[in-house]
């Protein structure tokens, strides 16, 4: 949790005003007794009521100051605290935004979020808690000690005995308690994680009749993470009427044999009075270390977790002396290129070589699983090649920047995402640039025209988070227009015709055959009427290239070709 104060730099001011504060508020706590011990035994004694009305005056004043204290020291805390979660969390969402794929497979999306919302609370309600109860409860503790001694040396025996007791009770507790602290973060992620995957997967658990089975699953882990929490608080609920226990415990001691030395004539009963409200600030001193160190560790595995997401360190990182790409404009090149998933047996794809250039289109066919996928997340760098080398304009793409490598490209993924926003905003995420006429245009030619003009608001339709609620072909055609408006050097179209008609599916590569015309175009696509007159078919088998060349070419050598075609067209068709 220390490595996540160094945040706290800020807010030093805030800060030092805390301890100042905190410190003006327990010496007023610890003077009160005292003035009040004099109230009974020098005032009442005396009966001089002029002393009493001016100590209980002087009272009041210092509680007064002390509460005020109080209040403008919670208020710093919480504003530092809230402050410190805003920073922390805009940290993480900073570091999340710049992992490659690689770190979103490895960690895991549902405890990414668990991490930046409940865990940064986490984090945030013990540093109000810190912020007062650290210096408080010290402070409180020695300061009570001393003021007791000052008020009757013989008695103070009585802490020897409560002080250690208290400390063996809390050490028990706190051994029981804190892995079960643990792991409440963990069953949360897990909680997190069913609901995200219910949620996002509710069509196919109502298609599937899945509704009972997922509710059992859900129960197991919000059972799973009640119980955690009951057992917890179990001990917990011992713990408070414990002290509670001690405390009175104490006072009963204190007035016993404070009494036996009033009745000697060795205490008088103010010093009695005073020296019971001590006690009672040294045991809530404990009470206060007690809440510490329950919500401390708590906060501290939670702490762990967001120290783990920072210390990721993205795999795909600019290099310091990057090179640009100058003269070139277009050219993917693969040599040699070899990639496999984090612990997957089999590389997803193997020796793959080829090139394109402006002007080319580059088809990409094969069985789902052979890696179409795969190769081309690799021109954008979205994970990283193991082996051999993939070029960009005939730069390294490792040696370019992720943002002008980007920047070349138009990529429409296979599964196409829409954010919330109007239709106008979901293509202008392309190029925030693009006037309404190129949205129009960019729209024209991805044949989104007909369905947008369809639509009440038109552009300004709004699309519904995830963009559930225009088709998969719609989403589709959306998504092309949005990387037509980016007008960039290559287009990657991964499947991204599987979901159109086949008259829509060649119109649209028509009119893409004209916007298209200089840049490079990489196509993946199922059918072999898509990719029939690209300049360069890529017939890829288990992640092996199994031919390369034109459709006449493959026809006559590639058996793996020949049987994609031969299993989509008719007989006659093929001759
Ligand atoms: P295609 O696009 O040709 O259908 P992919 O390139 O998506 O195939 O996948 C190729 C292989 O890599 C498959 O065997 C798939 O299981 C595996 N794969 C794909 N994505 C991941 C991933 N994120 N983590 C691990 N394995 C993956
Ligand atoms: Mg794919």
């Amino acid at each position: 949790m220390l490595k996540l104060y160094k945040y706290l730099k800020k807010y030093t001011a805030h800060i030092i005003a805390i301890v100042v504060l905190v410190f003006i508020q327990v010496m007023a706590n610890l003077y009160l007794p005292t003035l009040m011990s004099d109230i009974v035994d020098k005032g009442l004694v005396n009966k001089d009521m002029n002393y009493i009305w001016k100590t209980g005056g002087y009272m009041l004043l210092i509680s007064g100051a002390g509460a005020i204290c109080s209040v403008i020291a919670s208020l710093f805390s919480a504003k530092t605290a809230v402050g410190l979660g805003t920073i922390i969390r805009e940290k993480l969402f900073t570091k999340v935004e710049s992992f490659s794929l690689h770190e979103f497979d490895k960690i895991g999306t549902a405890t990414l979020i668990t991490r930046t919302t409940n865990d940064v609370n986490q984090v945030q309600q013990v540093t109000v808690m810190l912020l007062n109860m650290m210096i408080m409860a010290p402070l409180t503790c020695i300061g009570g000690v001393v003021m007791a001694l000052g008020e009757d040396k013989k008695l103070t025996w009585i802490f020897a005995i409560v002080i250690p007791f208290i400390s063996i009770v809390l050490a028990l507790v706190l051994r029981k308690a804190l892995p079960l602290f643990k792991l409440m973060q963990v069953k949360l992620d897990k909680l997190n994680l069913v609901l995200r995957e219910n949620l996002t997967g509710i069509r196919v658990i109502r298609a599937f009749n899945r509704i009972e089975t997922e509710k059992v699953r859900f129960d197991a882990a919000n059972s799973d993470l009640m119980n955690n929490a009951v057992s917890v608080n179990i001990i917990m609920a011992v713990l408070m009427p414990l002290m509670m226990l001690v405390l009175n415990v104490t006072s009963v001691a204190v007035v016993w044999f404070g009494g036996i030395r009033i009745d000697n004539g060795g205490m008088q009963v103010g010093s009695l009075m005073a020296f019971i409200q001590y006690a009672m600030q040294i045991l809530f001193s404990f009470l206060m270390l007690t809440m510490m160190f329950v919500l401390v560790p708590r906060a501290q595995a939670s702490a762990v977790r967001i120290n783990e997401v920072l210390d990721t360190e993205a795999e795909i990182v600019d290099i310091e002396d990057y090179k640009t790409a100058k003269n070139e404009k277009g050219y993917v090149e693969f040599k040699d290129v070899s990639f496999s998933y984090a612990g997957a047996e089999q590389p997803a794809i193997n020796n793959i070589s080829f090139s394109a250039r402006p002007g080319e289109t580059t088809a990409i066919i094969g069985g789902t699983g052979s890696g179409k996928s795969t190769l081309v997340n690799l021109i954008p760098r979205f994970y990283e090649a193991q082996q051999g080398t993939v070029l960009v304009d005939g730069v390294d793409v490792k040696e370019m920047t992720q943002e002008e490598l980007r920047s070349k490209i138009g990529f429409v993924p296979q599964k196409n995402v829409l954010f919330s926003g109007t239709i106008a905003e979901n293509i202008r995420y392309g190029n925030k640039n693009a006037s309404l006429e190129e949205i129009k245009h960019a729209a024209n030619i991805s044949q989104a025209t007909d369905f947008i003009s369809g639509m009440d608001e038109g552009y300004d339709h709004y699309i519904a988070q995830g963009g559930t609620n225009v088709s998969g072909g719609q989403k589709q055609r959306l998504s092309i227009a949005r990387a037509l408006v980016r007008k960039p050097e290559i287009y990657v179209f991964d499947d991204s015709f599987s979901a159109l008609d086949f008259k829509t599916d060649a119109k649209l590569r028509a009119a893409l055959k004209n916007e298209t015309k200089d840049a490079t175009v990489i196509i993946i696509a199922q059918r072999v009427s898509t990719v029939m007159d690209a300049d360069r078919i890529i017939v890829l088998d288990e992640g092996k290239v199994a031919g390369i060349g034109t459709h006449s070419e493959l026809m006559k050598n590639c058996s793996v070709y020949h049987e994609i075609v031969a299993s989509q067209l008719s007989e006659e068709e093929l001759a």
